[in-house]
């Protein structure tokens, strides 16, 4: 196997050299020794070699961040605490493109979409660094007898462990790391064994940043050695995890021991409407890009689109047009929009559901395969590919691919339309394209997801609540709702007389 050519720019030797965890303020190899390769997902090549945690490194993490929450850590004020993030975030778009190279080059997304992602993450940093010092308990009046005062107060729930998917390493990492810091917890942040690089990259900024030893500390591992562990273990407040609707129900299980709170953000079936009046030049790529962004690597992927009748042929068969003329290869490359698949097993996983499309009827528009030329066999590449035919019942239309794939359906009305969506047990995401005011919010209301986009896709602000409904998960994240997920809040009362 062929080691990766370490690009100019990046701290550390991506040439398969061997890299450490992050646990209490040192670097350190995982107690038994053993390790993992991570690759390139273009390439195939070996990019580094990892500790593989185990249950003793779990143990060691979590009791970091126990000292360090009951430690100095609990006197930083939330004023310091809001310093401290500011500076991380401004850490973050200083080394920003060392941070999208490696994102791009541990888990394949091109690097035109992760750069661009900067002001995203930057501003998220700068939004929890805000909210460290806006969150206040209130007073509140009681009916009791004599003179008693009552209030509340915000806490931070504790130590949190993290769970990530290797879809969005940085972002992932952000969403859990800012709020463990805005609220006064401490956090073990375990990232997929699929894309380890850049969550150890922001563990080195942390440390760089000033924030205190085993504040954040990153181990990696799997999902059974170390991912398991870290969710039933005793002396973690709260998980906090992003990934497969499957893990998040063995997370619940996991969790029950010491019934920490926990926050899941799960799989998605996202549906897609668009009206006979919609916009058809701005809705075709809109709802292209709403599932081959990340080559369909994204939990919000539009991946049911519904099509009113009287504009289905000519909207699909723009659609193949566009999937066609998408550029696809090594996401290093500034010219390419769709970059791989994260790894063999999620490449036969998605080109098995292409066959069933097949088998069970649905209409291949364009794709359907891996792509033939341009030296792209090394790498876990797949087409875009949109279907068209396809019916509600059809495995295509009914589970997460994780894949570039779009099943089109027709519909007459729009009580139809809605009826269809939200058949389904996700609720994680949905988009509607139309010109007429009262069907956006019609539709709007009726579709039951956490976020609904209208004439747009994929928007997501620091300040906004996402999350799931149904079996999309619960919990939120961005917006004030998401720094509560991480405080307790107790009442006090006071008597006075
Ligand atoms: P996954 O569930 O396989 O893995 C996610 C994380 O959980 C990894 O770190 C993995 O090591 C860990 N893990 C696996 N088994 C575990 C266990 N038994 N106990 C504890 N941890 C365990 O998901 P994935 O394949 O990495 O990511 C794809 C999934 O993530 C998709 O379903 C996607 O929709 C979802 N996702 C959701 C969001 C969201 O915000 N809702 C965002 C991104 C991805």
């Amino acid at each position: 196997m062929t080691a990766q050519t370490t690009p100019a720019g990046l701290r550390r030797n991506l040439d398969g050299s061997h890299r450490k965890m992050f646990i209490g303020g040192e670097w350190v190899d995982a107690l038994s020794g053993e390790t993992f390769e991570t690759r390139n997902p273009a390439t195939g090549a070996v990019l580094a070699t990892i500790p593989a945690s185990g249950k003793a490194d779990i143990d060691r993490a979590v009791a970091a961040a126990r000292a360090a929450f009951e430690g100095p850590w609990s006197r930083f004020k939330p004023y310091e605490r809001q310093v401290l993030l500011l500076k991380i975030a401004d850490l973050f778009e200083k080394h920003w493109d060392e941070l999208s190279l490696s994102d791009t080059l541990d888990m394949g997304m091109p690097i035109i979409r992760t750069r661009a992602n900067r002001n995203r993450v930057v501003g998220m940093l700068r939004f929890y660094a805000g909210q460290a010092t806006a969150l206040h308990g209130e007073t509140i009046d009681n009916s009791l007898p004599g003179e008693i005062m009552s209030y509340t107060r915000k806490e931070a729930v504790g130590v949190v462990g993290a769970i990530i998917p290797w879809n969005a390493p940085t972002a992932a990492s952000i969403w859990k790391i800012g709020p463990a810091l805005a609220t006064g917890c401490t956090i073990v942040l375990k990232p997929s064994e699929e894309a380890p690089l850049t969550p150890l990259l922001i563990a080195e900024l942390m440390a760089e940043a000033g924030v205190p030893a085993g504040v954040v500390n990153v181990v990696t591992g799997d999902g059974r050695s170390a991912g398991a562990p870290l969710a039933s273990h005793p002396d973690v407040d709260k998980i906090v995890f992003t990934g497969s609707t499957a893990t998040g129900q063995s997370i619940i299980q996991a969790s029950a021991g010491n019934l920490k709170r926990v926050s899941l953000e799960l799989g998605g079936k996202s549906p897609v409407i668009v009206c006979e009046d919609a916009d058809l030049d701005r809705a075709v790529p809109l709802a292209a890009m709403a599932v081959f962004a990340n080559s369909g690597q994204i939990c919000i992927a539009g991946s049911r689109l519904f099509v009113a009748r009287k504009i289905h042929d000519e909207f699909v068969q723009r659609l193949g047009a566009f999937a066609k003329a998408l550029r696809i290869g090594d996401g290093v490359n500034p010219e390419t929009e769709i970059g791989p698949l994260i790894s063999d097993k999620q490449l036969r996983r998605v080109t098995g559901y292409l066959e069933k499309g097949v088998a069970e009827g649905a209409a291949l528009v364009t794709g359907g395969g891996r792509p033939g030329a341009g030296g792209l066999s090394a790498g876990h590449f797949v087409e875009p590919t949109v279907f068209a035919n396809v019916t509600d019942a059809m495995t295509i239309a009914r589970e997460e691919i994780f894949g570039p794939v779009i099943s089109a359906m027709a519909f007459d009305t729009l009580e139809e339309a809605v009826k269809r969506a939200n058949d389904t047990p996700y609720g994680l995401a949905a988009g509607v394209f139309t010109r007429d005011l009262a069907s956006a919010h019609r539709l709007s209301n009726a579709l039951r997801a956490g976020s609904v986009w209208v004439n747009t896709y994929h928007a997501i602000d620091q300040s906004v609540p996402f999350g799931g409904y149904k079996m999309s998960g619960y919990g939120r994240e961005g917006g004030v709702e998401h720094l509560h997920e991480y405080l307790n809040t107790k009442g006090v009362f006071l008597k006075i007389d």
